[in-house]
């Protein structure tokens, strides 16, 4: 739903390719693909990706002010006796792939000057875009950004659910019951392309989502992902939705925009 919503909600001046019925279909497609490497048949892949779907910020933040670089990440985390698939990659995933989005916009501007063939270029940013799709729509979800991603842990004076249930009662069952895209659609917040670096926008997206942990464990207790829930559990969730299509929808606008600013060929002159 948030592929689709974004897909459907890009800007009119971003290249038609991207807003024909068999782009906006190819991207809804792409949404679920990252949860489609969790077989065991594809091991390595599995230990690599699934730390990409989820940061838990209160493991994060103990080490100080994220780097931007995952490989610097990973390496503070190993330092600090800890390991990054317990941690977490969301973001960095979130803006490698959208760099690859960018890099491949850029690629369909050059093909576009030169007159050539874009039908393969364009089929790469479809990916790309789909892909990147998967992990904004989780960073919406509150408990991808938290210890707290399915159970209450530590001291629980209010309570809260520790069992291991909420996370897929939330965000499967409960909007696969309730949610409807034409009200998502109305929460969204008008196009916009993001100003200033990625990676930070990206981390206030997740900032933002995370300070909804505590409440969705509220609305788990008062019955709220039960059924059709309340109207409370479901204005809560259509806003949850409609923030993970907003930002998808702009980070593509945005890589569109940004991919357009000339940058040096490195290997000029070798
Ligand atoms: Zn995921």
């Amino acid at each position: 739903m948030i592929n689709r919503l974004a897909a459907t909600t890009l800007p009119a001046d971003v290249p038609a390719f991207l807003r024909t019925d068999e782009a906006i279909n190819e991207i809804e497609y792409l949404g679920p693909e990252p949860d489609r490497w969790r077989s065991p048949a594809e091991p390595e892949l599995v230990a690599a990706q699934a730390p990409e779907h989820f940061i838990d910020l209160e493991l994060a933040d103990v080490l100080g002010p994220l780097p931007h670089k995952r490989i610097d990440f990973e390496a503070k985390v190993l330092a600090a006796g800890q390991r990054p698939e317990k941690v977490g990659l969301q973001p960095w995933q979130t803006t490698e792939v959208w760099e690859r989005l960018k890099a491949a916009l850029r690629q369909y501007r050059a093909m576009t000057a030169a007159h050539q063939d874009t039908r393969p270029v364009e089929q790469a940013i479809l990916f790309y875009a789909g892909w990147l799709g998967h992990y904004v729509g989780d960073g919406s979800q509150p408990l991808h950004t938290s210890i707290q991603y399915n159970g209450w842990t530590g001291p629980n004076p209010n309570g809260y659910t520790t069992d291991h249930k909420i996370h897929s009662q939330f965000e499967g069952a409960f909007v696969a019951a309730t949610m409807h895209a034409p009200d998502v659609q109305k929460q969204m917040t008008p196009a916009t392309a993001i100003n200033g670096d990625i990676f930070d926008a990206y981390v206030a997206y997740l900032r933002h989502t995370a300070t909804f942990v505590e409440k969705t464990y509220q609305l788990e207790k008062a019955g709220g992902f039960t059924g059709q829930g309340s109207d409370e559990s479901r204005q809560f969730t259509t806003a949850r939705l409609a923030a993970g299509a907003s930002m998808l929808r702009d980070m593509i606008y945005s890589a569109w925009v940004s991919s357009g600013i000339p940058v040096n060929d490195p290997y000029a002159g070798k």
